[in-house]
């Protein structure tokens, strides 16, 4: 191993970026390289879901390109470069045939998208978004089309069925639940949103998955598992996303649902390192902004000399559903309690509390929605 070699961060999403940024508020001068897959644009990932709303394309929804970031960070950034294999003993990364050394190495390579095995030819009419290059190459793709299907009534179809009412578009989504977000409300925060979306003129079509995906015309037809038929001209697929855990498995690093990190964020192998949307943190997989914002503060301060273990506090999601705002801080896995639910239209105050009365998560709707900071400084934070 070489110490002269440059902390490397894989990655140059939120995670990547906000580490370079703390490094830098306390290093002006160690060297940094980051490598990237995609074209190293800054830009802001839950922005996606608001860009008809907010009225911006792909390129106004980018803060900074890769060479903006360069000067603005004093660091390297490698587009366009993707890591093949890492080599933990001989600390350096594999690029093809190029073995790159690093000091330390900071795994911030994110989560693929679930796909679904589908039948029919329509396929290329299917647009996963899960960064900026996919949304650019998705707006094109809409480009005087007037009909989207969203398959995925989680927080992000339902973030894009809005956004994309908003901008006009018919949208129907289909999901096999039976109200929306079902893994992250209870059923009558779900169904406040569900109502609210319909009202906005968003079909839903729940408890079916599609079948298949024809070509019609000049965009697709779906076949749901109900016998339905949709047809639209482009389909958005948001049945989820999986941590990246495929290249440090195969290096021997230690995984589970998402790369296997302590509360210092080191992974299983010495001088690796991994945050954000690929780090399994002391059991928590958290697909979330202000998780990797703590742990890239804390990470930076490790990195340059002082170990220093991620302290979460309490993280409530802001759900951009504009026709039914709505904010959510899940009850801890395997917590015991119930939820406690009020509902008024689309108002919903849903408490989850302990036997002794405890606040342990929440999730409000519509006008309940802004009582989120108060609520949020009840519940204990994340341990
Ligand atoms: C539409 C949408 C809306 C969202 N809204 C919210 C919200 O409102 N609130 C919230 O808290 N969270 C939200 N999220 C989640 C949040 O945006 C993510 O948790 C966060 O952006 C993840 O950042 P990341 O840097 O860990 O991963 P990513 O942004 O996925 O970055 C991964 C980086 O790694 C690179 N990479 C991958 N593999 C390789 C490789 N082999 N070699 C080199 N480079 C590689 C990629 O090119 C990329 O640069 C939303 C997500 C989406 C998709």
């Amino acid at each position: 191993m070489s110490q002269d070699a440059p902390i490397v961060i894989i990655g140059t999403g939120l995670s990547g970026y906000s580490l370079a940024r703390e490094i830098r508020k306390q290093d002006k001068e160690a060297p940094v390289l980051m490598i990237t897959a995609d074209d190293g644009h800054s830009y802001s990932k839950p922005m996606l879901s608001t860009g008809f709303t907010k009225g911006k394309n792909a390129d106004e929804l980018a803060q900074a390109d890769a060479a903006g970031m360069v000067e603005q960070l004093n660091i390297e950034v490698r587009t366009h470069t993707t890591i093949t294999g890492l080599d933990p003993a001989g600390h350096c990364v594999m690029i093809g045939d190029e073995r790159l050394a690093y000091s330390k190495l900071v795994l911030a390579w994110g989560a693929d998208v679930i796909r679904i095995p589908l039948e029919g030819e329509g396929q290329e009419h299917v647009y996963s978004i899960n960064d900026l290059m996919d949304y650019r190459a998705f707006r094109q793709a809409l480009d005087g089309q007037s009909r989207v299907a969203i398959m995925g009534a989680g927080l992000i179809g339902c973030e894009f069925a809005n956004d994309l009412r908003n901008g006009g578009y018919e949208v129907d989504v289909i999901a096999p639940s039976d109200t929306a977000m079902p893994g992250l409300v209870p059923p009558a925060a779900g169904d406040a949103v569900v109502e609210a979306l319909t009202e906005e003129g968003v079909a839903f079509h729940l408890e079916t998955v599609v079948d298949r995906i024809d070509r019609q015309d000049k965009g697709v037809r779906l076949t749901l598992a109900n016998g339905e038929t949709v047809d639209a001209d482009r389909v958005i697929s948001a049945v989820g996303l999986r941590p990246r855990v495929d290249l440090a498995q195969a290096a021997g690093l230690q995984v589970n649902r998402g790369i296997v990190v302590d509360r210092a964020l080191q992974t299983s192998a010495e001088d690796i390192y991994a945050l954000g949307d690929c780090a399994e943190v002391d059991g928590h997989v958290l697909l979330y902004v202000l998780p990797l914002m703590a742990s890239s503060r804390a990470l930076a301060k490790t990195l340059l000399g002082t170990p220093t273990e991620v302290a979460y506090g309490v993280m409530p999601v802001m759900v951009k559903t504009p026709c039914c705002p709505t904010a959510v801080c899940p009850p801890p896995a395997g917590a015991e309690g119930k939820w406690h639910i009020e509902r008024d239209g689309r108002n919903v105050r849903a408490l989850f509390k302990d036997a002794a009365g405890t606040l342990l998560g929440f999730a409000v709707t519509g006008d309940y929605a802004m009582e989120k900071q108060g609520l949020s400084k009840e519940v204990p934070p994340i341990h």
